[in-house]
Parts: C-alpha cells; structure tokens; sequence
C-alpha cells in the first residue's frame, strides 16, 4: 500500500493494546469505548479471536497509519 501522503510504500506492522481496540465517534475518558453507547463506536477492531491488535500499514517519513475496519 502506498502512503496517501507521499506516496512511498508502507510498512506492515501491528497496532497492539491491553485490551480492545474501537473506532468510535468521540472520547470516553471515563467509562471508556466498551461501555459506550452503541451510536458512539463505528467498530470494534479486534476480537478474542483476532488477538491484541490488529494490523496496520505505516509511512516513518509522515507519521502516518492506515489501517482497515
Ligand atoms: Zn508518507
């Protein structure tokens, strides 16, 4: 894939947490995303199943992350 922003190929890695990760539409600084209302996450990006994390593409020279859902 290459990087949206310079166009050089990125690199694959892994985006790696404690726990799950979500896509959501804003912050929950206190209850955090698992305990969020529904209409506040888009999708949660790893199961069980899948492990702790998921993988994603990256460009060093931009600082950029790609990753699908
Ligand atoms: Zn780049």
């Amino acid at each position: 894939m290459k990087c949206p922003l310079c166009g050089k190929e990125m690199e694959t890695c892994f985006l790696e947490s404690n726990s799950f990760l979500y896509l959501t539409r804003k912050l929950h600084p206190f209850m955090g995303p698992v305990s969020a209302p529904d209409c506040d996450k888009i999708a949660k990006l790893n199961t069980r199943a899948d492990g702790t994390g998921i993988p994603v593409y990256i460009c060093q020279t931009c600082r950029q992350v790609t990753f699908r859902y």
